[in-house]
């Protein structure tokens, strides 16, 4: 492919610390950035993402974006601690409930896209503060399709910024409650209806083990999520699944229905993936064979 289908990613590069009821892990790599930059990977080699960490970075950690060619130029290493967040879940393993947010080096981040970076056509603004979402934004000429993320955080933090984002985007994405705290509705199609109110042409809601539902003025979409055996810590399912999904749509010819449903299940596949083990390492051992074959897996269970 000659056309420019590059990627850039905003969103946190993390310190986590975890426990679910299979195990607990202290100070491992997450973030929004780091899961969805990992997962696009597998679609697009093309990827660069902004964020920001401490001093306290293991390099080892940064190594790992290297081997998968996701380019760091953006990655600013300031003074300071790195984001760190601790979440913990019981065995409803759909909402994590967290211990502590601390911002640490994003508190006064004020991202510049190189130069290069701000033709990138496929943008995912993935879950941070929604004022540096948008100041990514602003810096970007023409992109074609522009995904973003949030969370409860933010929603409770900064819902008047995000209202205003959500002009300026092609689809958002959040889980379920995230949905019901923006929309102020119980029901999906409500709740969609109301964020696509606000600006939005689509929204893309998040069910975790009972998939994801796709809803636009043109079509609804509904996709279950793979049946697994082995979760082990759903940490990054929702990020995994936005590189997933946007890396395989930066990839086709045409954004086009068939497409976009092909998209959300290949999302859903990466995400199938990295909840089998804890942070990205899943990611790091799986190869483009294991996501055919679970792709091929996935139609024949779905079909009828
Ligand atoms: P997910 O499970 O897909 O919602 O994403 C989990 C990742 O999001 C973790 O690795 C965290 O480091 C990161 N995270 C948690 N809270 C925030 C926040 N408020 N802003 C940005 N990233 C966050």
């Amino acid at each position: 492919m000659n056309r420019n289908n590059s990627i850039l990613i905003i969103g946190s590069v993390a310190i986590d610390s975890i426990e679910t009821p299979f195990g607990k892990r202290e100070s491992i790599l997450g973030g929004s950035a780091t899961y969805s930059s990992l997962s696009a990977s597998f679609f697009n080699k093309n990827i660069s993402i902004i964020s920001v960490v401490g001093k306290n970075f293991p390099k080892r950690y940064t190594s790992l974006f290297k081997v998968r060619g996701i380019n760091l130029d953006g990655l600013k290493i300031i003074q300071g601690r790195t984001f760190r967040w601790k979440g913990n879940y019981n065995y409803d393993l759909n909402s994590a409930r967290t211990v502590y947010t601390h911002l640490n080096v994003f508190a006064d981040f004020d991202p510049e896209i190189p130069t290069y970076c701000r033709a990138s056509k496929f943008v995912f603004l993935a879950n941070i503060d929604p004022d540096l979402q948008r100041r990514v934004l602003s810096q970007i000429k023409r992109p074609h399709l522009i995904l973003c993320d949030t969370m409860n955080y933010w929603i409770d933090r900064k819902r008047k910024s995000l209202l205003k984002l959500l002009k300026n985007i092609d689809m958002f994405l959040l889980n379920e409650s995230e949905a019901r705290l923006l929309s102020g509705e119980t029901n999906p199609k409500e709740a969609a209806r109301f964020i696509m109110s606000c600006g939005t042409p689509s929204v893309i809601i998040k069910k975790g083990e009972h998939g994801v539902l796709f809803f636009s003025k043109r079509f609804c979409f509904s996709a279950p999520a793979y049946l697994l055996e082995t979760i082990r810590d759903p940490t990054g399912a929702g990020d995994t699944f936005a590189g997933g999904m946007l890396g395989y749509l930066s990839c086709v010819r045409k954004i086009n229905s068939q497409n976009i449903r092909k998209s959300l299940v290949y999302g859903s596949i990466m995400a199938s993936f990295v909840v089998e083990d804890f942070s990205v390492n899943r990611l790091l051992k799986l190869t483009k064979n294991n996501i055919n074959r679970r792709y091929r897996e996935f139609k024949r269970i779905t079909s009828f």
